[in-house]
C-alpha cells in the first residue's frame, strides 16, 4: 500500500495532504471525500515525486497502480498550488487496451467502448508521444473504424505498436505530464500570472468513471450561483454519453440540467442523481465554505463526484457571494471583507465594457478615471455643451483638458488626452466627477486643428465619430461597446456597513462641488478631505468675474471684484457643510497660479479684452506677466496667499458666513482651513493672523459665535522636514501626496507621463510614483514630518489628501504611521474603505 509514502498518498480522510505538497485539486478531493461523497478512488502524487519523475527518476508507480481493482482504468489530472496557474490537460482511460476493449464491448456496447479507446490513443499519440494533433483529423466513420485508424495512425509514426500494459501507459502519462510542467512555455505562463519560478506540480490519479453505457451515462459541472451575478441559481452543463470536459466544449448536444420548456434536462432525466447533485453541491458550500462548481460523472444513472473547483466569477458576483456566505453563516464578516478585492470594487461603481465584448482597440494610454463611455468625437468643450444640450453622448478630445474645459468635462460621456499623467488635470477632475477619463494616450495621433485622431494601425476617427473610452483599462475602442450597469445594490451596501465596523482609519472625499460631497456622502465618507476651492471658479459666470479680479491694479479694486465673488463661495460652501450634515469639511484656500485662469490663445484674449472693456494690448501684457517657467514652482498656493491677501480675505470670510449659515439650520459646523503649498513657519503666522482676523470679524457683525480648524498642507519636502516648527501654528497636518511626489522626485506630475511607462519597464521605478505612494522616499518624508508634528504639538490630526488616499498600498503605509485619515475621490471611497478594514481584520 502507498498510504505511508509520502511520495503518493491514497486519499482517505486522515492522509496526510496539503496544498503546498500535493497542489490544491489533491486537497480538495480528500475534503470531498472526508464529507462522503462519492468520490472514486484517488492517489495523490506530492509535487516532490512529480519532480523526480520530470527527472526520469520513477516513484514506483506499481505501488500506485496497486491501490486500484485490477481492470480499474485510470485518469491522470493535475493538481497545483493553485488553480490559476495551470496544468497540463486531463489524460483519460488510461488501461484500455484490445483485451479490455472486448469486455467493455460487451458491457458498453461496441461503439461506446470503441470511443473511450480511441480517446485514449489520441491523446497518448499528442500528450505522451508528442505526435501532431493534425495526424487524427482525417480519423473518421463509425466507433471501431476510428479506432483502427487512429491505432494504424499512432503505430505508422512510433513505428512501435501501441503499449498495451496499465502500468507502462499510466507511468509513460505520468512522466509526459511533468515534462509538460517544466516546459519552458508553462513555466513563463504561470509566471506571468504570478507563481514561483519553482511552482511545483501534484498530480490526482482517479479511478475513472465512465459517462459512457448503457443507462443514463454522461458528465457535466454544476454549481448553485450565476458566475456573471452571483445570484441563487442552478447552471452548468450536461452531456448524455461523454467524458471529461465535452459537455463544456460545443454547446449542441449538452442537456439543460433543471426544468426547462426549451429541451431536456438532467432533473428529469435521472431526477435521483440530480437531487443527490443539488445535495452534494450544497453541503461542498457549507462545509469547503465557498461557492464550488461540481464535477460530476453519470453512469447509468449512478452519481460520481470528480472534483470540485471554486466557482469563477465576475466582481459583482465575488461581493455578492462572500456577503450570502457571510449571511448564511458559513463565514464571517470579516472572512467575507478579506474575500474581496478592494480594487474589483471599481468595477462595481462605473459602467463597464462588457467582458463579453470583443474589443477593437484603436489606441491605448493611461486608466486615469475608471469606467467606460461611448460617444461622438468632440474636440472642444463648447461642441461637448452642445452635444450634451442635444442629449447625445459624446468624447471630449482634448491635447490637454484646463480649466476652461470643466464644463465641457461635466457635458461629456468621457475624456481622452493626448498629454498627462495619474495626476494631470484630466486625471483628477475625471476621477472627482466619476467621468471615465484616458489621458497620455501617445500611441495615437492627435489632429486637433483637423479634427482627426488616427490609431495605430492608421485608421482615421473625426468628429462626430463614435468610439468607446475605457477608463479602467486605458484604452480607446472604435465604435460602441457592449456595456454592463453600475452595481450598486444592497449586497454592496451591506458589505461596505461592515467594513466601516472594523476599518481604524478613517476615509474622507475629496469633494470640489455640491454633486460630488453628495457622492462622498453616499458612499459614507467621513467627510471632506480637500475641497479645491478653485475649481469653484471653473464656471463662465465666475471665470468671468475672476479674471476681472486678476485684472485689478490696486488691492483697492482687487477687493472690490471679489465682494461679487464672495456670496458664489459663501453659497458653495454652505451647501457643502449642508451636505456634509456636521461631518468635517476641510476647505483648501486658493492654490493654483493665477495665469491658469487666463486664455492662452489670441482668440480667447480678444473676447477677454472685449468683456473687460481693455485693449488686446493690456491683455496679452498681463497674460505674460504672469506667465512662469515653473508655474508649479513659482506663485502658487500659500504664495499668493501672503502676496495678495485679498483672495484668502474673501475665503475665509465667505466660510465663516457659510459656518454660521448651515449651523442656523442643521448640525454645528466647525470648518477647517487649510493652506496650501507651505514651506516656512512664517507662512502659517501670516495667514493664520489675517484669517483670524476675520474670524474676529465675523463674530463681531454677526454676533454669533463659531471656532474654526486652521490646517497647513504639507506637500513641499521642507514642510516636511520643518513640521516641528508648523505644528504648533495648526490643528492638523494633510499630506499633499501629489505635489510631494513632485517635489522630492523632482519629477513634473503633468510631464512625467511621456516617459513613465519606459520608467516602470525598465525597472527604474517599481510603479508610477503618483499612482502608489513611493513609501522609501516620499514615504519617509510622511513618517518624518508625522513624528515631528507630532512631537510638536501632541494629538494633531494627520492625514493624506493627494491621490495615493485611495491607493490600498499607500494606505497600509498612512495607518502604520499612524494617520488619523486617508481622503481620495469620491468614488474611490468604497476601494479604501475595504482596504483599510483588511488592514483592521
Ligand atoms: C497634492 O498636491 O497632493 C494635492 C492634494 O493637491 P493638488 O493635487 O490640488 O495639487
Ligand atoms: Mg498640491
Amino acid at each position: 500500500a502507498v498510504q505511508n509514502n509520502s511520495d503518493t498518498t491514497l486519499v482517505t480522510a486522515t492522509a496526510p495532504i496539503a496544498n503546498e505538497s500535493h497542489g490544491g485539486r489533491a486537497k480538495c478531493l480528500q475534503r470531498l471525500v472526508r464529507l462522503d461523497l462519492p468520490v472514486p478512488r484517488t492517489v495523490a502524487l506530492s509535487f516532490d515525486a512529480v519532480h523526480r519523475l520530470g527527472d526520469a527518476q520513477l516513484p514506483n508507480v506499481d505501488a500506485v497502480v496497486a491501490e486500484f481493482p485490477e481492470d480499474a482504468m485510470l485518469c491522470v489530472r493535475p493538481s497545483s498550488e493553485d488553480p490559476d496557474w495551470g496544468g497540463p490537460g486531463a489524460v483519460l482511460n488510461i488501461g484500455i487496451n484490445d483485451a479490455r476493449l472486448k469486455e467493455l464491448s460487451k458491457s458498453l456496447g461496441e461503439e461506446a467502448a470503441a470511443g473511450l479507446y480511441t480517446r485514449f490513443v489520441q491523446s497518448y499519440a499528442v500528450n505522451v508521444a508528442r505526435l501532431d494533433p493534425d495526424m487524427f483529423d482525417d480519423v473518421n466513420g463509425d466507433g471501431r473504424a476510428a479506432l483502427a485508424q487512429s491505432l494504424q495512425a499512432y503505430e505508422q509514426e512510433t513505428e512501435e505498436a501501441f503499449p498495451q500494459d496499465r502500468t507502462t501507459q499510466l507511468s509513460a502519462v505520468l512522466r509526459s505530464m511533468a515534462r509538460a510542467w517544466n516546459g519552458t512555455s508553462a513555466r513563463l505562463l504561470r509566471q506571468a500570472k504570478g507563481a514561483p519560478a519553482d511552482a511545483g506540480l501534484g498530480l490526482v490519479v482517479q479511478e475513472m468513471a465512465f459517462g459512457v453505457g448503457s443507462g443514463q451515462c454522461g458528465s457535466g459541472v454544476l454549481q448553485l450561483v450565476n458566475s456573471d451575478t452571483g445570484a441563487p441559481q442552478i447552471t452548468g452543463r450536461y452531456l448524455s454519453q461523454s467524458q471529461g470536459r465535452d459537455a463544456l466544449e460545443g454547446d449542441a448536444a449538452a442537456l439543460y440540467l433543471t426544468k426547462d420548456p426549451r429541451g431536456e434536462s438532467l432533473e428529469e432525466l435521472a431526477p435521483e442523481a440530480f437531487a443527490e447533485l443539488t445535495e452534494h453541491a450544497a453541503l461542498m458550500r457549507r462545509k469547503l465554505r465557498e461557492e464550488m462548481q461540481v464535477e460530476f460523472v453519470i453512469e447509468d444513472g449512478r452519481l460520481h463526484i470528480l472534483d470540485g473547483v471554486r466557482v469563477a466569477r465576475s466582481s459583482r458576483a465575488a461581493v455578492r457571494i462572500s456577503v450570502a456566505l457571510a449571511d448564511d453563516k458559513i463565514i464571517t464578516r470579516e472572512e467575507a471583507l478579506m474575500r474581496v478585492q478592494p480594487r474589483t470594487l471599481t468595477e462595481l461603481l462605473h459602467r463597464q465594457v462588457d467582458p463579453r465584448t470583443k474589443r477593437d482597440v484603436i489606441g491605448r494610454g493611461i486608466a486615469a478615471s475608471p469606467g467606460a463611455a461611448t460617444g461622438k468625437i468632440v474636440f472642444t468643450a463648447t461642441e461637448a455643451q452642445a452635444s450634451a444640450a442635444r442629449g447625445e453622448a459624446c468624447i471630449l478630445i482634448r491635447r490637454e483638458t484646463s480649466p476652461e474645459d470643466i464644463r465641457g468635462m461635466h457635458a461629456a460621456a468621457a475624456v481622452l488626452t493626448e498629454r498627462g499623467g495619474i495626476t494631470s488635470h484630466a486625471a483628477v477632475i475625471g476621477r472627482g466627477i466619476g467621468l471615465p477619463c484616458v489621458v497620455g494616450a501617445s500611441n495615437m495621433r492627435f489632429n486637433l486643428r483637423k479634427g482627426q485622431i488616427t490609431a495605430s494601425d492608421g485608421r482615421t476617427f473625426s468628429t462626430g465619430d463614435e468610439i468607446t473610452v475605457d477608463g479602467s483599462n486605458g484604452q480607446v475602442l472604435a465604435g460602441a461597446a457592449q456595456m454592463r450597469e453600475a452595481a450598486l445594490d444592497d449586497t454592496f451596501n451591506r458589505l461596505m456597513t461592515w467594513a466601516e465596523e472594523v476599518a481604524d482609519i478613517k476615509i474622507r472625499a475629496n469633494a470640489d462641488t455640491p454633486a460630488d460631497a453628495q457622492t462622498a456622502r453616499n458612499f459614507n465618507a467621513h467627510g471632506i478631505g480637500l475641497c479645491r476651492t478653485e475649481h469653484m471658479f471653473f464656471d463662465p459666470g465666475r471665470l468671468t468675474v475672476m479674471r476681472e479680479m486678476i485684472f485689478a491694479e490696486t488691492g483697492e479694486d482687487r477687493r472690490a471684484v471679489l465682494e461679487r465673488l464672495l456670496p458664489m463661495q459663501r453659497d458653495d460652501f454652505t451647501q457643502l457643510f449642508r451636505i456634509m450634515q456636521g461631518q468635517p469639511v476641510c476647505i483648501r484656500l486658493f492654490d493654483p497660479p493665477l495665469h491658469e485662469f487666463l486664455p492662452g490663445d489670441k482668440a480667447g484674449q480678444r473676447e477677454l479684452a472685449e468683456a473687460l472693456n481693455l485693449p488686446l494690448s493690456d491683455v496679452i501684457r498681463r497674460v505674460e506677466g504672469l506667465s512662469e517657467y515653473n508655474p508649479m514652482l513659482g506663485m502658487r498656493g500659500v504664495r499668493l496667499g501672503v502676496t495678495v491677501p485679498e483672495i484668502y480675505e474673501m475665503q475665509a470670510r465667505a466660510i465663516f458666513e457659510a459656518t454660521i449659515a448651515a449651523s442656523r439650520d442643521g448640525e454645528p459646523v466647525v470648518p477647517e482651513v487649510m493652506i496650501p503649498l507651505v514651506s516656512a513657519r512664517r507662512e502659517v503666522e501670516l495667514i493664520k493672523t489675517s484669517v483670524d482676523a476675520i474670524a474676529a470679524a465675523v463674530r463681531n457683525e454677526t454676533g454669533v459665535q463659531f471656532t474654526y480648524r486652521l490646517g497647513v498642507m504639507v506637500e513641499t519636502p521642507r514642510a516636511a522636514l520643518r513640521a516641528g516648527e508648523i505644528a504648533p501654528h495648526c490643528s492638523f497636518l494633510s499630506f499633499g501626496t501629489n505635489d510631494l511626489t513632485q517635489m522630492t522626485y523632482g519629477l513634473s506630475r503633468d510631464d512625467a507621463g511621456r516617459f513613465m511607462s519606459n520608467y516602470v519597464q525598465q525597472g527604474v521605478f517599481p510603479e508610477d510614483p503618483f499612482h502608489v505612494l513611493d513609501t522609501d522616499g516620499v514615504g519617509e518624508l510622511l513618517q518624518l514630518g508625522a513624528e515631528r508634528g507630532r512631537k510638536a504639538r501632541p494629538g494633531i490630526t494627520l492625514s493624506i489628501c493627494g491621490e495615493h488616499g485611495g491607493n490600498p498600498e499607500s494606505i497600509a503605509f498612512c495607518r502604520a504611521v499612524g494617520f488619523d485619515y486617508v481622503s481620495c475621490s469620491p468614488f474611490r471611497v468604497p476601494v479604501a474603505r475595504l482596504a483599510a478594514a483588511q488592514l483592521a481584520i
